[in-house]
């Protein structure tokens, strides 16, 4: 009986003050000069381990701890105070909206503590552009979010783990990344939040911001900015999930020859909310499909026509008469981008044209 009222009361402190913010973020040694950065580990294959040094493919993910990531690079103690924390261990084909709200609410609650600068996520490289843009909407500060992995395990000869988490680190903790959104740090440059995307299945340089252009380099243990992202982000963003403990359901359709609406039709059969349709070239809509688009819609599933293409804008009445099909277009979000804002969109509201303003806003 005393054991179990001592623990409630060891319990019921250690909430009072962790909820009173008084849990300091950052080591008892930390260096005053340096900034704060806390690592913010998920898995993916810069915690990943192979079977042997040469081994770059066939590893698997998500196996070593945010502990050992840090310890691998003690340079860090020389750009930051750094401190770990494991939000959870899993490749990032298996990212799902509920651990993306887990994500969002932990680094709101860090960023509002006076003694966190700033903050790296290490992730899967397969679905960062999306982890990336959903932070980017979603984080109410200017303090720097900073995503990171690898395409080499941990075990791997040249593994690129430990150069891109050091230079996240020192990106982080620069004052030159306050207030330009949830960034994205790999093979020595800098890609925006909304505009990164994966390129290539297995090499280092896959991170790009095809034709828009990166941000930035990291050279030299520094920073350096050259453009900015312009549309709306983190604290400009209108999208609050610090309540929510679900978003709406939204699917992705694709678009290619001989193409059919089996898959959409059981999209909206399973309640989806909204539908992005990936569809060829300028967003073109097959025969085949667009009668399905069109009776989703009738039943209220608010439909988005982005591109499989992945660069340029979706034409508003190019490919199809938006207005009178009450369409959204995506602007330049591929699928997996557009899907993220349409969600967050359905939080506030359904009426389509505050959706596609939406578009040109984020
Ligand atoms: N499948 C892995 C993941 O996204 C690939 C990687 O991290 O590079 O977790």
């Amino acid at each position: 009986m005393f054991a179990l009222r001592s623990r409630t009361l060891a319990t019921t402190m250690f909430a009072f003050i962790f909820s009173a913010g008084l849990l300091a973020a950052q080591p008892s040694h930390a260096d005053d000069k340096l900034p704060n950065v806390m690592i913010l580990a998920t898995g993916g294959t810069i915690a990943g381990t192979g079977a042997t040094s040469t081994t770059t493919v066939g590893y698997t993910a998500a196996k070593v701890g945010v502990d050992r990531l840090i310890e691998a690079v003690p340079e860090l103690k020389k750009v930051a105070n750094v401190k770990g924390e494991q939000v959870f261990q899993i490749a990032s084909e298996n990212m799902t909206n509920d651990h993306w709200l887990k994500l969002a609410k932990r680094v709101n609650q860090l960023l509002a503590q006076p003694d966190v600068d700033g903050i790296v996520i290490t992730h899967g490289t397969d679905t960062i552009e999306e982890t990336a843009y959903f932070l980017d909407l979603t984080v109410h500060s200017d303090k720097p979010v900073v995503i990171v992995g690898a395409m080499r395990p941990s075990t791997a000869i040249s593994a690129d783990g430990p150069i891109n988490l050091y230079n996240a680190v020192t990106l982080a903790g620069s004052k030159d990344a306050i207030g330009k959104g949830v960034l994205v740090s790999f093979n020595d440059q800098i890609n925006a939040g909304r505009e990164v995307t994966k390129t290539n299945t297995s090499t280092a340089d896959t991170f790009k911001t095809p034709e828009l252009g990166f941000l930035g380099y990291m050279q030299d243990n520094a920073a350096h900015f050259y453009r900015l992202p312009l549309r709306k982000h983190t604290t400009q963003s209108e999208f609050d999930v610090s309540s929510l403990d679900s978003l709406p359901q939204v699917d992705i359709v694709y678009g290619y020859a001989n193409n059919n609406r089996i898959a959409l039709d059981a999209f909206v059969a399973a309640g989806a909310k909204g539908i992005i349709h990936a569809g060829v070239g300028d967003g073109s809509i097959s025969d085949a499909m667009k009668p399905g688009l069109i009776e989703a819609r009738q039943k209220g599933v608010v439909v988005v026509r982005s591109s499989r293409v992945g660069q340029g804008i979706v034409a508003r009445n190019g490919e199809a008469n938006d207005d009178q099909l009450d369409f959204v277009v995506s602007d330049t979000l591929n699928a997996q981008k557009a899907r993220i804002l349409l969600m967050l969109a359905l939080t506030k509201t359904n009426d389509t044209k505050a959706i596609q303003q939406m578009f040109y806003t984020y």
